[in-house]
């Protein structure tokens, strides 16, 4: 709790110096408008009313050039990310310039008005234009109200009105620091739930993600599995409808893979199921489809790719399965070879997934009847007519 404060600190200071970079700027254009005011005001009248003119003068003058270090300080530092003792100086200072500010107004003030306005609207201002800490807080508006009880005696003679202004002073000094603590704890609860929020919302992201990928992919070799192989392979056959072009898809069997389960176990296996679809990822094309759809059954989805492209792809895929044995272990090599059936969705053909599948499917079995470790495509000639297909959907 005491470090995400401590980071809750840090933050608001930030916000504080970011905000200060426009308030300087208004409040200095505000102090020389003000300044016009008094500038442009007769001194005539009394001397006491002269002496205040140019008391209020005054306090405008050095409020605008006071201003201007700080307000070239905080374009410099506002590009920090984290609070360090500059920062903090200056937020601690700003604010409480803008107090000393209010409290020498109504000091000279007190020679032509009774009241404390000015004070008590810079009090206000600080605790709601600044987000302090409570403990700076009550530092700053003790030593505001010192400034102004002192400065009160100064020039207000009355003591009636001394003792009216003085208590008053002390009420909206109180007020002031009561909004400003009530605003801090308000600030920090808000930054809190903000961040757990975020927090929340990142670890659902990341449960979505998994989920997402357990749903959709084959966890022992991290290819697409069954079901979104033929959700992606409707899409492609959708949008080759649509804007034409062929599809073409290949089905991998492993050859006599019991063998291998039966000579080296079951875990071998598991290895050389996932050297396989490393084998066939690394060998297509990243728009490919790549995904396990059964135990040692693997298949590929090539998108605007004819029946000739897609069997020189095969062939290129059985020669590297049996040229690259799987590693399974450090003294273990098993090479496999498997057999390829391509099938294709012509260009101008409409069909459905389960139709491509029949195709390259068919092609498969005549792959393992003539021998295996050797691809076959569904026909000769690279294409097949509507009448096939209607053929193969009845099977
Ligand atoms: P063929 O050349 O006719 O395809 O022979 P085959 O032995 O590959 O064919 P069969 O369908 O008889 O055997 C497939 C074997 O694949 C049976 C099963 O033990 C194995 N298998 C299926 N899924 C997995 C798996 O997830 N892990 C392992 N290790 N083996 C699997
Ligand atoms: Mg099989
Ligand atoms: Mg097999």
């Amino acid at each position: 709790m005491q470090v995400r404060n401590e980071r809750v600190v840090d933050e608001t200071t930030m916000g504080n110096i970011r905000r200060l970079r426009w308030l300087i700027p208004v409040f200095l254009a505000l102090d020389l408008l003000l300044l016009m005011v008094f500038v442009f005001e007769p001194e005539t009248g009394a001397a006491q009313r002269v002496g205040w003119l140019h008391g209020v003068r005054t306090v405008y003058v050095v409020t605008a050039v006071g201003m201007v270090l700080p307000l070239v300080a905080i374009w410099r530092l506002s590009a920090r990310t984290r609070p360090d003792p500059a920062i903090r100086f200056l937020e601690f200072l700003a604010p409480l310039g803008f107090a000393f500010f209010t409290v020498a107004l109504t000091v000279i003030d007190q020679s032509v008005t009774p009241n404390i306005t000015p004070y008590v609207l810079g009090s206000l201002s600080v605790s709601l234009l600044f987000l302090l800490p409570p403990t700076v807080a009550i530092v700053l508006f003790s030593l505001t109200y010192g400034a102004f009880f002192i400065g009160l005696g100064l020039t207000q003679a009355d003591p009636t009105l001394l003792l009216t202004n003085r208590a008053n002073g002390f009420g909206a000094t109180l007020l002031a620091l009561v909004f400003s603590i009530v605003l801090w704890h308000k600030n920090t609860q808000y930054v809190l739930l903000q961040r757990e929020l975020q927090q929340r919302n990142n670890t659902l992201e990341t449960q979505q993600a998994e989920l997402l990928w357990l749903a959709t992919r084959d966890t022992l070799t991290g290819l697409y599995n069954r079901g979104e192989f033929l959700r992606l392979a409707e899409l492609e056959l959708q949008r080759a409808q649509r804007y034409g072009g062929s599809t073409s898809a290949i089905v991998v069997d492993l050859d006599f893979f019991k063998n291998v389960n039966d000579l080296y176990g079951h875990p071998a296996g598991d290895e050389v199921l996932k050297h396989v679809g490393a084998c066939m990822r690394a060998a297509v094309r990243g728009t490919d489809v790549v995904a396990r759809i059964g135990g040692e059954e693997f298949m590929v989805l090539l998108p605007q790719t004819d029946i000739q492209a897609a069997y020189g792809l095969a062939m290129k895929l059985q020669l590297a399965l049996e040229t690259t044995p799987a590693l399974v272990s450090t003294d273990l090599r098993v090479k496999v070879t498997a057999s390829f059936g391509v099938g294709c969705m012509p260009d101008g053909y409409s069909g459905t997934v389960a139709a491509l599948y029949a195709a390259a499917d068919h092609a498969l079995y005549e792959a393992k009847r003539k021998g295996r470790n050797r691809v076959e495509k569904t026909e000769p000639d690279g294409t097949l007519t509507p009448s096939d297909f209607q053929r193969m959907r009845r099977q």
